[in-house]
Protein backbone atom coordinates (compact mmCIF):
# COMPACT_ATOMS: atom_id res chain seq x y z
CA UNK A 1 0.00 0.00 0.00
CA UNK A 2 1.46 3.52 -0.85
CA UNK A 3 2.12 5.83 1.95
CA UNK A 4 -1.17 8.35 0.21
CA UNK A 5 -3.58 5.23 0.22
CA UNK A 6 -2.68 4.46 3.39
CA UNK A 7 -2.77 8.06 4.97
CA UNK A 8 -6.66 8.34 2.90
CA UNK A 9 -7.75 5.20 4.60
CA UNK A 10 -6.74 5.46 8.21
CA UNK A 11 -8.04 8.99 7.99
CA UNK A 12 -11.62 7.34 6.81
CA UNK A 13 -11.62 5.03 9.57
CA UNK A 14 -11.31 7.53 11.90
CA UNK A 15 -13.69 9.53 10.50
CA UNK A 16 -16.51 6.35 10.63
CA UNK A 17 -15.03 5.41 14.52
CA UNK A 18 -15.94 9.66 15.40
CA UNK A 19 -19.41 9.35 14.18
CA UNK A 20 -19.55 6.01 15.74
CA UNK A 21 -19.09 7.16 19.13
CA UNK A 22 -21.03 10.21 18.66
CA UNK A 23 -24.50 8.42 17.54
CA UNK A 24 -24.13 5.91 20.21
CA UNK A 25 -23.44 5.64 24.20
CA UNK A 26 -19.70 5.04 25.14
CA UNK A 27 -19.43 1.50 25.78
CA UNK A 28 -16.52 -0.14 25.87
CA UNK A 29 -16.22 -3.74 23.97
CA UNK A 30 -16.06 -6.35 27.38
CA UNK A 31 -15.75 -9.65 27.10
CA UNK A 32 -18.83 -11.84 27.68
CA UNK A 33 -18.43 -14.06 31.07
CA UNK A 34 -19.96 -17.42 31.06
CA UNK A 35 -21.47 -18.99 34.69
CA UNK A 36 -22.14 -22.35 35.45
CA UNK A 37 -24.30 -21.73 38.83
CA UNK A 38 -25.38 -24.96 40.42
CA UNK A 39 -27.75 -25.52 43.00
CA UNK A 40 -28.88 -27.50 46.38
CA UNK A 41 -32.93 -26.90 44.98
CA UNK A 42 -35.20 -28.70 43.00
CA UNK A 43 -36.29 -26.84 39.97
CA UNK A 44 -38.53 -24.32 39.99
CA UNK A 45 -38.88 -24.78 43.80
CA UNK A 46 -40.95 -21.60 44.93
CA UNK A 47 -39.03 -19.28 46.98
CA UNK A 48 -35.89 -20.81 47.12
CA UNK A 49 -35.34 -22.17 43.49
CA UNK A 50 -37.31 -19.18 42.01
CA UNK A 51 -35.08 -17.31 43.63
CA UNK A 52 -32.00 -18.74 42.46
CA UNK A 53 -33.54 -18.89 39.10
CA UNK A 54 -34.51 -15.21 39.39
CA UNK A 55 -31.16 -14.30 40.57
CA UNK A 56 -29.16 -15.62 37.80
CA UNK A 57 -31.60 -14.65 35.53
CA UNK A 58 -30.95 -10.88 36.68
CA UNK A 59 -27.30 -11.32 36.39
CA UNK A 60 -27.96 -11.81 32.67
CA UNK A 61 -30.83 -8.83 32.34
CA UNK A 62 -28.34 -6.41 34.48
CA UNK A 63 -25.24 -6.56 31.94
CA UNK A 64 -27.31 -7.16 28.61
CA UNK A 65 -26.55 -10.53 28.12
CA UNK A 66 -22.78 -9.93 28.78
CA UNK A 67 -23.09 -12.51 31.85
CA UNK A 68 -24.64 -15.46 30.35
CA UNK A 69 -25.53 -18.38 33.43
CA UNK A 70 -26.27 -21.04 32.82
CA UNK A 71 -28.16 -22.44 35.78
CA UNK A 72 -28.32 -26.33 36.92
CA UNK A 73 -31.19 -27.20 39.36
CA UNK A 74 -30.08 -29.89 42.11
CA UNK A 75 -29.38 -33.16 40.30
CA UNK A 76 -29.00 -31.14 36.52
CA UNK A 77 -25.25 -31.32 36.94
CA UNK A 78 -24.59 -32.56 40.12
CA UNK A 79 -26.08 -33.07 43.29
CA UNK A 80 -27.51 -30.86 45.72
CA UNK A 81 -24.60 -31.32 48.51
CA UNK A 82 -21.99 -31.76 45.44
CA UNK A 83 -22.39 -28.09 45.05
CA UNK A 84 -19.94 -26.86 47.38
CA UNK A 85 -16.90 -28.72 45.88
CA UNK A 86 -18.51 -28.20 42.26
CA UNK A 87 -17.27 -24.68 42.92
CA UNK A 88 -14.48 -24.85 45.12
CA UNK A 89 -12.62 -27.19 42.33
CA UNK A 90 -13.30 -24.67 40.00
CA UNK A 91 -16.21 -27.16 37.75
CA UNK A 92 -18.75 -24.82 38.54
CA UNK A 93 -18.33 -20.55 39.11
CA UNK A 94 -21.13 -20.33 41.55
CA UNK A 95 -23.44 -22.23 43.49
CA UNK A 96 -26.83 -21.06 45.11
CA UNK A 97 -27.70 -22.44 48.63
CA UNK A 98 -27.80 -22.71 52.69
CA UNK A 99 -24.04 -23.16 53.56
CA UNK A 100 -25.37 -24.43 57.05
CA UNK A 101 -25.13 -27.79 54.44
CA UNK A 102 -21.18 -27.45 54.94
CA UNK A 103 -21.15 -27.88 58.67
CA UNK A 104 -19.42 -30.49 58.65
CA UNK A 105 -16.52 -29.17 56.66
CA UNK A 106 -16.18 -26.41 59.33
CA UNK A 107 -19.14 -25.47 61.98
CA UNK A 108 -18.85 -22.05 61.59
CA UNK A 109 -20.71 -22.46 58.05
CA UNK A 110 -23.62 -22.68 60.10
CA UNK A 111 -23.44 -19.22 61.24
CA UNK A 112 -23.92 -18.07 57.77
CA UNK A 113 -27.01 -19.23 57.10
CA UNK A 114 -29.11 -20.12 60.84
CA UNK A 115 -28.22 -21.33 64.22
CA UNK A 116 -30.62 -21.84 66.74
CA UNK A 117 -31.08 -19.04 69.31
CA UNK A 118 -29.65 -17.26 66.21
CA UNK A 119 -30.54 -14.13 64.13
CA UNK A 120 -33.53 -13.13 62.49
CA UNK A 121 -33.25 -11.62 58.81
CA UNK A 122 -32.82 -7.49 60.13
CA UNK A 123 -30.54 -8.65 62.41
CA UNK A 124 -28.68 -11.18 60.12
CA UNK A 125 -28.23 -8.30 57.91
CA UNK A 126 -26.81 -5.76 60.63
CA UNK A 127 -24.59 -8.80 61.50
CA UNK A 128 -23.37 -9.22 57.89
CA UNK A 129 -23.23 -5.47 56.61
CA UNK A 130 -21.96 -3.72 59.85
CA UNK A 131 -20.97 -6.29 62.64
CA UNK A 132 -17.81 -8.23 61.03
CA UNK A 133 -20.04 -11.08 59.62
CA UNK A 134 -19.15 -10.91 55.99
CA UNK A 135 -15.66 -10.21 57.09
CA UNK A 136 -15.63 -13.35 58.97
CA UNK A 137 -17.38 -15.24 56.25
CA UNK A 138 -14.83 -14.11 53.70
CA UNK A 139 -12.05 -15.51 56.51
CA UNK A 140 -13.58 -18.90 56.58
CA UNK A 141 -15.06 -19.32 52.71
CA UNK A 142 -11.32 -17.90 51.32
CA UNK A 143 -9.84 -21.01 53.30
CA UNK A 144 -12.07 -23.23 50.95
CA UNK A 145 -11.55 -21.34 47.97
CA UNK A 146 -14.76 -19.64 47.81
CA UNK A 147 -16.61 -16.33 47.83
CA UNK A 148 -19.76 -15.87 49.97
CA UNK A 149 -22.26 -13.31 49.23
CA UNK A 150 -25.62 -12.97 50.57
CA UNK A 151 -28.71 -14.64 48.89
CA UNK A 152 -31.86 -14.58 49.39
CA UNK A 153 -33.36 -14.98 53.07
CA UNK A 154 -36.69 -17.42 54.41
CA UNK A 155 -37.27 -15.30 57.52
CA UNK A 156 -37.91 -17.23 60.53
CA UNK A 157 -38.85 -20.78 59.98
CA UNK A 158 -41.49 -23.21 61.26
CA UNK A 159 -40.66 -25.59 64.04
CA UNK A 160 -41.76 -28.77 61.82
CA UNK A 161 -44.04 -31.19 61.14
CA UNK A 162 -44.99 -34.19 63.45
CA UNK A 163 -47.15 -36.93 64.07
CA UNK A 164 -47.83 -36.59 67.63
CA UNK A 165 -47.61 -33.63 69.93
CA UNK A 166 -44.35 -32.46 71.63
CA UNK A 167 -45.48 -31.43 75.16
CA UNK A 168 -42.19 -32.18 76.72
CA UNK A 169 -38.50 -32.13 75.62
CA UNK A 170 -39.08 -36.34 76.15
CA UNK A 171 -41.82 -36.11 73.29
CA UNK A 172 -38.50 -35.95 71.26
CA UNK A 173 -36.96 -38.54 72.36
CA UNK A 174 -35.96 -41.54 69.98
CA UNK A 175 -37.95 -39.07 66.75
CA UNK A 176 -35.86 -39.69 63.46
CA UNK A 177 -36.56 -35.71 62.04
CA UNK A 178 -35.07 -34.02 59.33
CA UNK A 179 -33.19 -31.16 60.26
CA UNK A 180 -30.02 -30.01 59.30
CA UNK A 181 -27.62 -27.87 60.86
CA UNK A 182 -26.75 -26.88 64.34
CA UNK A 183 -30.57 -27.13 65.28
CA UNK A 184 -29.92 -31.22 64.20
CA UNK A 185 -27.25 -31.20 66.77
CA UNK A 186 -29.47 -29.46 69.48
CA UNK A 187 -32.28 -32.22 68.91
CA UNK A 188 -29.77 -34.88 69.11
CA UNK A 189 -28.86 -33.79 72.40
CA UNK A 190 -32.58 -34.07 73.06
CA UNK A 191 -32.74 -37.39 72.27
CA UNK A 192 -33.26 -37.09 68.31
CA UNK A 193 -32.44 -38.61 65.62
CA UNK A 194 -31.45 -35.76 63.19
CA UNK A 195 -30.71 -36.42 59.37
CA UNK A 196 -30.09 -34.01 57.12
CA UNK A 197 -31.24 -34.38 53.89
CA UNK A 198 -31.82 -32.08 50.53
CA UNK A 199 -35.68 -31.21 49.66
CA UNK A 200 -35.85 -32.94 47.21
CA UNK A 201 -36.08 -36.16 49.63
CA UNK A 202 -38.11 -35.05 52.38
CA UNK A 203 -41.47 -36.09 51.33
CA UNK A 204 -40.82 -39.59 50.43
CA UNK A 205 -38.77 -40.19 53.74
CA UNK A 206 -41.56 -38.85 55.84
CA UNK A 207 -44.68 -40.67 53.95
CA UNK A 208 -42.65 -43.86 53.73
CA UNK A 209 -42.08 -43.72 57.80
CA UNK A 210 -38.22 -43.84 57.40
CA UNK A 211 -38.06 -40.22 59.10
CA UNK A 212 -40.96 -39.39 61.85
CA UNK A 213 -40.86 -35.97 61.59
CA UNK A 214 -39.25 -32.93 59.33
CA UNK A 215 -38.92 -29.21 59.29
CA UNK A 216 -38.16 -27.60 56.09
CA UNK A 217 -39.47 -23.55 55.82
CA UNK A 218 -42.93 -22.19 56.39
CA UNK A 219 -46.24 -22.42 55.44
CA UNK A 220 -45.63 -21.69 51.69
CA UNK A 221 -42.98 -23.92 51.23
CA UNK A 222 -44.27 -26.62 53.53
CA UNK A 223 -47.37 -26.73 52.03
CA UNK A 224 -46.20 -27.07 48.60
CA UNK A 225 -44.68 -29.97 50.00
CA UNK A 226 -47.38 -31.65 51.15
CA UNK A 227 -45.85 -32.28 54.54
CA UNK A 228 -49.60 -32.92 56.01
CA UNK A 229 -50.11 -36.32 54.24
CA UNK A 230 -48.26 -37.95 56.56
CA UNK A 231 -47.92 -35.58 59.76
CA UNK A 232 -50.66 -33.62 61.54
CA UNK A 233 -48.95 -30.96 63.50
CA UNK A 234 -47.00 -28.33 62.64
CA UNK A 235 -45.44 -26.47 65.30
CA UNK A 236 -43.92 -23.33 65.97
CA UNK A 237 -42.06 -20.72 66.46
CA UNK A 238 -38.67 -22.66 65.06
CA UNK A 239 -35.90 -22.59 67.80
CA UNK A 240 -33.11 -23.52 65.25
CA UNK A 241 -33.59 -21.35 62.04
CA UNK A 242 -35.13 -17.72 62.64
CA UNK A 243 -33.56 -15.79 59.53
CA UNK A 244 -32.12 -18.37 57.53
CA UNK A 245 -29.87 -16.59 54.92
CA UNK A 246 -29.61 -18.15 50.96
CA UNK A 247 -25.73 -17.79 49.73
CA UNK A 248 -24.34 -17.44 46.64
CA UNK A 249 -20.91 -19.07 47.02
CA UNK A 250 -18.26 -18.34 43.97
CA UNK A 251 -15.16 -19.96 43.01
CA UNK A 252 -12.39 -16.85 44.57
CA UNK A 253 -9.99 -17.39 41.70
CA UNK A 254 -12.91 -16.88 39.60
CA UNK A 255 -14.37 -13.83 42.14
CA UNK A 256 -10.50 -12.17 42.37
CA UNK A 257 -10.28 -12.03 38.69
CA UNK A 258 -13.83 -9.92 37.66
CA UNK A 259 -13.49 -6.59 37.31
CA UNK A 260 -14.21 -4.13 40.06
CA UNK A 261 -17.76 -3.20 38.60
CA UNK A 262 -18.77 -7.11 37.55
CA UNK A 263 -18.04 -7.73 41.34
CA UNK A 264 -20.61 -4.87 42.29
CA UNK A 265 -23.25 -5.84 39.40
CA UNK A 266 -22.81 -9.62 41.40
CA UNK A 267 -23.29 -8.07 44.74
CA UNK A 268 -25.90 -6.07 43.69
CA UNK A 269 -28.06 -8.86 42.22
CA UNK A 270 -27.58 -10.69 45.25
CA UNK A 271 -28.52 -7.85 48.03
CA UNK A 272 -31.85 -7.29 45.50
CA UNK A 273 -32.81 -10.93 45.84
CA UNK A 274 -32.13 -11.17 49.84
CA UNK A 275 -34.74 -8.11 50.08
CA UNK A 276 -37.17 -9.82 47.43
CA UNK A 277 -37.04 -13.60 48.51
CA UNK A 278 -37.89 -11.99 51.93
CA UNK A 279 -40.55 -9.78 50.48
CA UNK A 280 -42.01 -12.90 48.91
CA UNK A 281 -41.94 -15.16 52.00
CA UNK A 282 -43.63 -12.47 54.21
CA UNK A 283 -46.05 -11.86 51.23
CA UNK A 284 -47.37 -15.41 51.18
CA UNK A 285 -46.81 -17.60 54.33
CA UNK A 286 -49.74 -16.16 56.39
CA UNK A 287 -52.53 -17.00 53.58
CA UNK A 288 -50.90 -20.31 53.02
CA UNK A 289 -51.09 -21.04 56.69
CA UNK A 290 -54.70 -20.32 56.68
CA UNK A 291 -55.07 -22.73 53.88
CA UNK A 292 -53.75 -25.81 55.66
CA UNK A 293 -55.50 -25.13 58.39
CA UNK A 294 -58.72 -24.87 56.67
CA UNK A 295 -58.58 -26.63 53.92
CA UNK A 296 -55.95 -29.82 55.12
CA UNK A 297 -56.73 -29.73 58.49
CA UNK A 298 -53.40 -29.03 59.79
CA UNK A 299 -52.95 -28.97 63.81
CA UNK A 300 -51.31 -25.71 64.92
CA UNK A 301 -49.43 -26.22 67.62
CA UNK A 302 -46.65 -23.87 69.56
CA UNK A 303 -43.58 -24.89 71.72
CA UNK A 304 -44.08 -24.53 75.17
CA UNK A 305 -41.82 -22.91 77.68
CA UNK A 306 -40.54 -26.49 78.53
CA UNK A 307 -39.60 -27.61 75.59
CA UNK A 308 -37.90 -24.11 74.76
CA UNK A 309 -36.11 -24.19 77.62
CA UNK A 310 -34.59 -27.65 77.16
CA UNK A 311 -33.55 -26.23 73.24
CA UNK A 312 -31.76 -23.68 75.23
CA UNK A 313 -29.80 -25.83 77.09
CA UNK A 314 -29.02 -28.39 74.61
CA UNK A 315 -28.03 -25.29 72.71
CA UNK A 316 -25.41 -24.33 74.80
CA UNK A 317 -23.98 -27.36 74.97
CA UNK A 318 -24.30 -27.58 70.88
CA UNK A 319 -22.31 -24.00 70.94
CA UNK A 320 -19.89 -25.19 73.60
CA UNK A 321 -18.50 -27.89 71.48
CA UNK A 322 -18.66 -25.28 68.40
CA UNK A 323 -16.17 -22.94 70.04
CA UNK A 324 -13.57 -25.74 70.97
CA UNK A 325 -13.64 -27.00 67.36
CA UNK A 326 -11.15 -24.24 66.18
CA UNK A 327 -10.30 -20.56 66.90
CA UNK A 328 -12.16 -19.28 63.94
CA UNK A 329 -15.16 -21.02 64.77
CA UNK A 330 -14.73 -19.27 68.42
CA UNK A 331 -14.00 -15.91 66.81
CA UNK A 332 -17.10 -16.26 64.68
CA UNK A 333 -19.27 -17.72 67.72
CA UNK A 334 -18.25 -14.20 69.70
CA UNK A 335 -18.85 -12.10 67.11
CA UNK A 336 -22.07 -13.32 66.29
CA UNK A 337 -23.22 -13.45 70.33
CA UNK A 338 -22.05 -9.67 70.09
CA UNK A 339 -24.72 -8.97 67.46
CA UNK A 340 -27.37 -10.85 69.07
CA UNK A 341 -27.00 -8.90 72.39
CA UNK A 342 -26.30 -4.94 70.62
CA UNK A 343 -29.15 -5.20 67.51
CA UNK A 344 -31.45 -8.05 69.59
CA UNK A 345 -31.69 -5.40 72.34
CA UNK A 346 -33.13 -2.88 70.22
CA UNK A 347 -34.90 -4.79 68.48
CA UNK A 348 -36.39 -5.49 71.92
CA UNK A 349 -37.27 -2.16 72.59
CA UNK A 350 -38.24 -0.89 68.78
CA UNK A 351 -39.32 -3.99 66.75
CA UNK A 352 -40.50 -6.51 69.33
CA UNK A 353 -42.23 -3.97 71.51
CA UNK A 354 -44.31 -1.96 68.46
CA UNK A 355 -45.59 -5.01 67.44
CA UNK A 356 -46.43 -6.86 70.89
CA UNK A 357 -48.73 -3.31 71.40
CA UNK A 358 -49.94 -2.49 67.97
CA UNK A 359 -51.22 -6.61 67.45
CA UNK A 360 -52.88 -5.85 71.44
CA UNK A 361 -54.62 -3.01 70.60
CA UNK A 362 -56.16 -3.82 67.40
CA UNK A 363 -56.00 -7.73 68.66
CA UNK A 364 -54.38 -8.92 65.12
CA1 LIG B 1 -35.27 -25.32 57.38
Amino acid sequence: MKRREFIKKAGTGAVATGALVAGAPAVHAQKTIEIAMVSTWPRDFPGLGTGAQRFAKRLGDMTNGRMQVKYFAAGERVKAFDSFDEVASGNAQMYHGADYYWKGKHPGWAYFTAVPFGLTYTEMNAWIRFGGGQELWDELAGGFGIKGIMCGNTGSQMGGWFRKEINSSDDLKGLKMRIPGLGGDVMAKLGASPVSLPGGQIYENLVSGAIDATEWVGPWNDAFMKFYEAAKYYYFPGMHEPGSMLAVGMNKKWWDGLSKSDQLIIEAAGGMENDVMMAEYNAKNGSSLARLVSEQGVQLREFNDDVYDAFGEASAEVFEEVKGHSSLAAKIHESFVKARKDVGGWMKISDQAYLSQRNRVLEL
